[in-house]
């Protein structure tokens, strides 16, 4: 998300947020746009890939809405553990990954999966 009165066309990076930690964007704290300038961080989204795509829970109410892809979907998605009503579906979790992953000038790596060392 944006901070609020920010100037759409001189973006600082404190301007950015997560939407769903409230953080800001920093050099150690990367950030997926989706759309609409709704943004998920590496932190949430190492919480995010952990439980929905390692462990397959499904936090989120039937019939929610994405807010990074903005579509209403069945697939199983992740719940902010701040906000209420802010989800993220698995598709967007897995390609949010994928693109911090594979970004060499970003530090962040997906959650290796259970019992690997
Ligand atoms: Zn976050
Ligand atoms: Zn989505």
């Amino acid at each position: 998300m944006r901070r609020a009165g920010c100037d759409e066309n001189n973006l600082d990076m404190s301007d950015v947020m997560c939407d769903f930690c409230g953080a800001e964007w920093t050099l150690d704290r990367p950030m997926v746009e989706g759309h609409r300038g709704a943004c998920i961080c590496g932190p949430c989204l190492s919480i995010a890939y952990t439980e929905l795509v390692m462990l397959g829970t499904n936090a989120a109410p039937a019939g929610y809405e994405c807010r990074l892809c903005l579509e209403r979907k069945a697939d199983p998605a992740w719940s902010s553990p701040l906000f209420d009503g802010v989800h993220a579906c698995r598709q967007c979790v897995k390609r949010s990954a994928g693109v911090l992953h594979k970004d060499p000038d970003i530090p962040w790596r997906k959650p290796d999966a259970p019992g690997t060392p």
